[in-house]
This record gives C-alpha cells, sequence and structure tokens, in this order.
C-alpha cells in the first residue's frame, strides 16, 4: 500500500512538473516557446516578399475544414447550388450554339490553322473576350459557373475556340484591371475588351524560367523619358517572352517584369518586385514574333519582346502605387482563374468523350457483338463514367465558391491538376476503345483533337508534376492549417514581445489542436469511423461516405502535423511524401465535391452507381496515397506509430467492384438521365458537320435494333441464310419470314447510318504530301 502511494505520488509529482508551466502562460512561455521560437527563428530563413506573397494570396474556404480533421459538412452543403439567370442561359442557347455551328476541330486544325475569320468576328461582336467584365464596362458581366458552362460547351465542339475564349476571361489583362486597374485604366480598356475591340494576352513565361516563374530575368528600370511629347516618369522594359497564348494576334499586352529603381525615383528601394504592365502591342520597340504550333491545337500562340522599350508610369497596372506588387495580383488572379479555365475545358472535352465512346461502344461491333459488352472495353468505359462524374463535380462546386468571391488558391490547383489528369485519364480510355476510329485525322474523328490538346492542359497555369509535388500540399499545410501560418507568422515578427505572444498563443493552440486529432484519428480508426456524427438531413445511402472522409481528414491532419513536425524545412525537398499527403487532401475535396453534387441534385437514384464507384475508388486512392507516405516515412518509428493510429486493423478498403463497375458501365451506352445529367452542357445538335450529335441520335435506333440483329444472327449461324455477304443473306431472312419487312429495312437502316461512324477519312496523297488544303472523302457504303 505504502508502495502504490509512493507511485502515485511520483506520477502527481510528474505531472505536475508537466502541466504547471502549461497552465501558468507566463512559466510556459519562458520555458517552451520562447527557446522554440528562437530555434525556429534560427532554421527558417527569412521568407522574401514573393514567397510570403504566393503563400498569403488567396482564400482559404472548405479546404481548411478538410484540413481540421473533423469538417463541417452541413457547412458545405448548405453553400447554394449555383444557376445560371436566364440571361447566361439564353447566350448558351443561341450565341453559344451558333458559335458551336460555326467551327470544328478539323476545320481549325487543318484547314485555317486558325479559328475561322467569321468566327473571330463572332467572338469580338458577341462578347466572349469579355464573359467577366461588368456590365458597367460594357461586359457580359457573367458569374463564374456561367462562364464556366460556356468554355465547357465550346470545348466538345471545338479546343481552340475555347482556348481562344477562356484565356482573356481567366488569367489576363480584364481580370487584373478589374481588381487592380486605376478608374482611368478600368474606363478606358474595359470596354474595349469587352466589345473585343482589343484582344489581350498575358505574358509571364520567359525561355529562362517555366514552372520558376518568379525568377523570370525580364526587367523595368525606372526612369524618366519622353512619351507623347512630354517628359515622364516610366520605366525602360526589356522581355523575352514564349508561349504567349493569343500572343500574335494581341492589341494588348499584359506583360511581368521585375521592376529595379537604382536612381531611387519611384521610392526608396531598388529591387521593386515583379510588376504588370498593360503595353499596346502597337507601341513602337514591341517585337510580336511568329507562331509556336502547340501540338496541332491552332490556338494563337507565340513569342514576343522588347529592347529598352519606354512606357510611362500610368502603364503600370495600378499605377505607380501598385509597381512590386505583381507577383501577388497574378498569384490572387490564378487562384480564381486557375479554378475555371481548365477544369472546364477538360470537363468539355471529356463529356464530349464519354458520351460519343459510349454510344460508339454500341454501335461498332465485332466477333458479333457490340464491342461495349466485353468486360476489358466495359472496365474502360466505367473508368471514364466514374472519372467525369469526379470532374464535373469538383468543376462546379470550384466555380460555385468563386462566385462566393473566394480566390481559392490551394482549391483551384487542386481542380487544375485532378480535373486535368482524370481529363486524360478519360482521353486515354477513349481513344483505346475507339481503336483505329480515333488515330485517322479528318472531320469525322472525334477523339484526335481532345487527346493532342490534353498535354497543353497538364503543363500550363502551374505544371501538374510541380502543382502536385510542390504546391497542393505545401501551400494546403500552410493556408489550410489553422495555426501553421500564425507560427510563421510570429517567427518573422521584428517586434520579439509581439513575436513570442503570438508564437505562444498559436503553438498551443496547435499542440491541443494535434493532441485531438491524434485521439480521434485512433478512435476512429478502432470503431471504423461508424459511430462519426454526421448531419441528420444527408441522403441515408450516402451517410457512410461522410463518415469514411471524416476518418481520412482526421488521419490527414495528424500525420501533416507529424510530418512538419519531425521533417520540418526538409519536408519541401521530400517532394513525394508531399506528393502523396496532396493527393488525400486533394481526394477529399473530390470526394467532398460528388456528395454536394448528389444533394444538389436531388439525389437521383440512377446517379448512384456514379456516386458509388467514384467515392469508393476515390477513398481507395486516399488510403493508398496514405500507405505510400507511411511507407517511405524517413523517420520509421514515427511511420510505425502511425500506421497503428491510421490502419489500427490494416487497410481495409478496396476498389469498386466489378459488378458496380457493369452498371456505370451500362449507364454510358444507352439513353437514359444518368447519362444525360452526367454530359449535360455538350453540343449535341445533330447538324450535318457534327458526326457527334448525329451519332448520339441514332443510339436509340442501334438499341431497338439489337433484338433483331441477335434473331438475325442466329439465323444466319445455323445456315439457314443463303448468301455470302450482309445485303445477300439479310435478303434471304426477309424473303424466308425470318425478319419482317419493318425488321429488314430497320437493319439496313442501322448498318448504313452506323456506317459513317465506324468508317474513317482519306486524303488524296499529293495533297497530304505538299501540306495542301486538301479535302478529305469518307467512304461510303459499298
Ligand atoms: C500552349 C501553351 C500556352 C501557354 N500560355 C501561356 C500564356 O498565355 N502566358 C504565359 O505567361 N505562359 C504561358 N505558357 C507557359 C506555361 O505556363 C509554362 O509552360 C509552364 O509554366 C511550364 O513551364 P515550362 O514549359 O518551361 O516547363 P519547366 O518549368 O521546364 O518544367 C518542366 C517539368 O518540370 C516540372 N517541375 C519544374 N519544377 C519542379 C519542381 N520544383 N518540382 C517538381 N516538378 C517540377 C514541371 O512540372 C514540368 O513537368 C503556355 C505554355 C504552353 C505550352
Amino acid at each position: 500500500m505504502n508502495l502504490f502511494a509512493a507511485w502515485l505520488a511520483a506520477l502527481a509529482t510528474l505531472l505536475a512538473i508537466l502541466v504547471v508551466p502549461l497552465a501558468m502562460p507566463s512559466l510556459r512561455r519562458a520555458l517552451i516557446s520562447k527557446p522554440l521560437l528562437l530555434r525556429f527563428r534560427r532554421v527558417m530563413p527569412r521568407m522574401s516578399q514573393t514567397e510570403r506573397e504566393a503563400l498569403e494570396a488567396g482564400t482559404v474556404s472548405f479546404d481548411g475544414e478538410l484540413f481540421r480533421g473533423h469538417p463541417a459538412w452541413g457547412q458545405l452543403l448548405s453553400i447554394p447550388k449555383s444557376k445560371l439567370t436566364a440571361e447566361e442561359q439564353h447566350f448558351l442557347d443561341h450565341e453559344v450554339e451558333t458559335l458551336c455551328a460555326m467551327v470544328s476541330d478539323w476545320e481549325t486544325t487543318s484547314v485555317y490553322k486558325d479559328l475561322p475569320p467569321r468566327a473571330w468576328q463572332y467572338i469580338r461582336e458577341h462578347g466572349f473576350l469579355g464573359m467577366v467584365i461588368p456590365k458597367a464596362y460594357g461586359g457580359l458581366g457573367f458569374s463564374a459557373y456561367a462562364h464556366s458552362e460556356v468554355v465547357t460547351k465550346l470545348s466538345t465542339r471545338c479546343a481552340s475556340v475555347a482556348v481562344t475564349v477562356l484565356v482573356p476571361n481567366s488569367l489576363g489583362p480584364g481580370e487584373l484591371l478589374l481588381h487592380y486597374g486605376t478608374d482611368a485604366q478600368k474606363r478606358h480598356y474595359l470596354p474595349r475588351l469587352a466589345r473585343g475591340i482589343d484582344i489581350p494576352c498575358f505574358a509571364l513565361t520567359n525561355p529562362q524560367a517555366g514552372s520558376d516563374a518568379a525568377a523570370i530575368p525580364d526587367h523595368g528600370i525606372v526612369c524618366y523619358g519622353e512619351h507623347d511629347g512630354a517628359r515622364v516618369l516610366g520605366l525602360r522594359v526589356t522581355w523575352d517572352k514564349r508561349y504567349i497564348t493569343l500572343g500574335p494576334v494581341a492589341t494588348l499586352l499584359g506583360l511581368a517584369f521585375r521592376a529595379y529603381d537604382p536612381d531611387r525615383l519611384a521610392g526608396d528601394c531598388e529591387d521593386i518586385g515583379i510588376t504588370c504592365a498593360l503595353i499596346p502591342t502597337s507601341h513602337p520597340g514591341v517585337e510580336i514574333g511568329r507562331r509556336h504550333m502547340p501540338l496541332n491545337a491552332v490556338f494563337q500562340n507565340g513569342p514576343n519582346s522588347g529592347r529598352d522599350v519606354f512606357i510611362p508610369m500610368d502603364w503600370v497596372i495600378g499605377g505607380a502605387a501598385m509597381l512590386g506588387k505583381g507577383w501577388r495580383m497574378l498569384m490572387e488572379s490564378l487562384a480564381a482563374g486557375r479554378g475555371i479555365s481548365l477544369p472546364s475545358s477538360n470537363t468539355g472535352m471529356a463529356k464530349l468523350a464519354v458520351r460519343t465512346t459510349g454510344a460508339y461502344a454500341r454501335v461498332r461491333t465485332q466477333f458479333k457483338m457490340p464491342i461495349g459488352r466485353f468486360e476489358g472495353v466495359e472496365e474502360a468505359l466505367t473508368r471514364m463514367g466514374g472519372n467525369l462524374y469526379v470532374m464535373d463535380a469538383a468543376r462546379t462546386l470550384t466555380a460555385t465558391l468563386v462566385d462566393r468571391g473566394e480566390k481559392p488558391s490551394v482549391l483551384s490547383g487542386i481542380a487544375k491538376l485532378h480535373i486535368t489528369e482524370r481529363g486524360r485519364e478519360i482521353i486515354n480510355d477513349a481513344m483505346d476503345i475507339a481503336g483505329g476510329k480515333g488515330i485517322c485525322m479528318g472531320p469525322s474523328n472525334f477523339l484526335g483533337a481532345a487527346y493532342m490538346q490534353m498535354p497543353v492542359s497538364i503543363t500550363v497555369e502551374g505544371a501538374n508534376i510541380l502543382t502536385r509535388s510542390l504546391i497542393v500540399f505545401g501551400q494546403g499545410a500552410v493556408r489550410c492549417h489553422p495555426f501553421v501560418l500564425r507560427e510563421m507568422a510570429a517567427t518573422q515578427e521584428r517586434n520579439r514581445r509581439k513575436a513570442l505572444r503570438d508564437f505562444d498563443a498559436a503553438l498551443f493552440g496547435h499542440l491541443r489542436f494535434a493532441a485531438r486529432n491524434f485521439l480521434r484519428t485512433l478512435a476512429l480508426g478502432v470503431t471504423g469511423s461508424h459511430f462519426v456524427r454526421v448531419p441528420d438531413d444527408v441522403a441515408p445511402e450516402a451517410r457512410r461516405y461522410y463518415q469514411q472522409a471524416t476518418r481520412i481528414s482526421s488521419s490527414l491532419a495528424l500525420i501533416a502535423d507529424v510530418a512538419m513536425a519531425t521533417l520540418g524545412g526538409a519536408l519541401k525537398r521530400k517532394e513525394k511524401i508531399s506528393a502523396r499527403l496532396g493527393d488525400v487532401l486533394s481526394q477529399l475535396y473530390i470526394a467532398s465535391a460528388m456528395l454536394k453534387r448528389y444533394e444538389d441534385h436531388g439525389r437521383p437514384v440512377t446517379d448512384q452507381p456514379l456516386l458509388a464507384w467514384a467515392f469508393h475508388e476515390s477513398v481507395w486512392r486516399m488510403q493508398m496515397a496514405l500507405d505510400g507516405v507511411l511507407r517511405n516515412f524517413p523517420v520509421r518509428p514515427v511511420a510505425w506509430l502511425l500506421r497503428f493510429l491510421v490502419f489500427p486493423f490494416g487497410r481495409r478498403e478496396v476498389p469498386p467492384s466489378d459488378r458496380l463497375g457493369r452498371r456505370v458501365a451500362a449507364l454510358l451506352t444507352a439513353p437514359n438521365e444518368a447519362r444525360d445529367r452526367l454530359t449535360d452542357g455538350i453540343y449535341k445538335t445533330p447538324n450535318p458537320n457534327n458526326p457527334v450529335g448525329r451519332m448520339n441520335a441514332l443510339l436509340p435506333e442501334v438499341i431497338a435494333a439489337e433484338p433483331v440483329e441477335r434473331k438475325f444472327l442466329k439465323a444466319s449461324k445455323s445456315g439457314e441464310l443463303k448468301g455470302y455477304d450482309y445485303a445477300a443473306q439479310l435478303a434471304d431472312a426477309e424473303a424466308k419470314g425470318v425478319l419482317s419487312g419493318a425488321e429488314a429495312a430497320l437493319l439496313k437502316r442501322v448498318r448504313d447510318v452506323s456506317f459513317e461512324f465506324i468508317s474513317v477519312d482519306d486524303f488524296d496523297a499529293a495533297d497530304l504530301a505538299a501540306g495542301r488544303r486538301s479535302k478529305p472523302t469518307l467512304r461510303s457504303v459499298a
């Protein structure tokens, strides 16, 4: 008994030593926070202005919840569903429809190597270049969601026209002027951009600085010079840019360069920082170069340069007050624009691929069966359907957040990265299913242009490897974490008393947060997350999904903290660990977007296979990413402990089953409301130059003919039909009463019409060799 009392006393003393300092702020600051702050200050390099601005740019919304370990699902579900106004819907149904009818991938890439002149004129005259410019300046004043819908639809018709429209409406002079321009700049340029009088481009990339764009060597020296006959303060700018979209046809060049002020004419600093200016391309000294040829995508793209070109100070966006603020402007505009542009164009291309490939897999028969019935093809179709469900959900939620005033820097990176990656998977699967039909170019090829466009999407607006390895988790961990940014700010604070106070508050908040996640992760792991509370009003069939996502969010929060604590600054170089943690955050966002979509659409029963497949696949990806982090975590004892907490009973998630996959694939190969919802917004008017629309219109007839075809094939196989080809045997089947006259006519018609969709174009050899405008021919039915 005495021994037990002694043990108790010793334990109490130990606890007192540990807890009392924590309860006494002055003591804990002296004993814990101050030494730690000093150590952090020593190991953390001073952040440059550029780094700080990149980190602080944009806003945090539901990504903060996902990082917290216990997402407030009610908050996500309470965001109103995006809707188009009557005017936006009218624009989609009329102007966008008209533009779609004017262009085609084939004509732009092979005949004009550009948009047809009439399309250029229509785009400029009907406000396509100024969709996001407010009506007060003559623009269309559309929401981000409407902008996204327009780009999505255009991408289902012609990738080049979509790029031409999306660039001025995302990261370009219009967006920069709206947020940072002076009143005079807005009054002058916005109406001109809205009416298509000016065509803008934005030039950041230099041959020496692509991904590392903040390192551009392009520079502007503050000096006095002559402008409009007067001596004014301005900058002498030298630049060399490449890859600039719309550059070759632009009349207004948005230019990023680093400003220097050696004579202190504009302030008291020599290296002012990255600055953005607007320069008319007609200005003396501006060299608009020739054209690049981005993988035969043929939208206008090229280099431009200038040497010692004098520009007045009021050409700097926002005027002299915004000298050196260019990087922050770009980061914030990118945060919004990146969430709309490529997510929308890639979703459009994916919708096109899913709808057409689903139909093609039904129309195309081999081994006397529609190819979509073969399990191998079915597997690819399943992935296509599930991936598109993910893409459309993430695209829509991101646009909705932008419309709510968010500049989602982390989420827009996730949307860009994962929507383009899933888009690439879809197009690759579609190409495999289409076989030679996808490979031979010509007006009847409905996939080749999207396939060629894919690497462009992967590379621009933050190349995907970089975004995955460096940005998503790197920025997410700092921006979305409730305490890390505050801790970092405290280490950079010059006032030492304030620094200690702020650091202490953030550190102990952080420790409490980490302790909660530790306990929650263990509890959710042991109970399989079955007791997690979710809002009462979610769809009962999706309740379990919210519980699973909460468990993974908790694991992510815990591992992220441990990784930051044990690896510190080295985590930035451990890109494979960082990328996997980013994948978990990304998949959590994607899963949340799917759950929101399901609720927003009124929980359609017919969508359940899509949601179930896509959600399980996403959870499985998250599990494998977490497993990858733990397997490769450099501090092994820490990894063992984390594995015990995160996977107490091992990895329990499995990929979606084949049976579920079959239900998804079946949705793609027949007309139904789930397929219509999934591919909503596609250009499918069955006009003569739109094989996509006509193939879809044929699908019901193909399906109606299938039982008749089976009857015919059975008779043919039994040898009772005379003749050596289809036509002869069909005539014999009708003569012998195997098929009625109407049935034989149906089979003949379907075979005749579907021949167009399985045919490919061929060209005159001499024309091809000479690179001439050659007219393709599509072989008709023999
Ligand atoms: C068709 C097209 C249109 C474009 N339009 C414009 C435009 O309008 N305006 C404009 O200013 N620019 C534009 N760009 C430029 C575009 O933004 C750059 O191409 C992009 O930033 C990548 O730069 P890079 O091509 O030089 O690749 P690099 O920077 O050389 O990168 C090569 C590879 O290395 C990877 N990488 C680089 N650093 C890291 C890292 N730290 N960790 C992991 N991986 C890394 C990248 O992800 C990439 O995979 C366009 C480019 C193209 C091709």
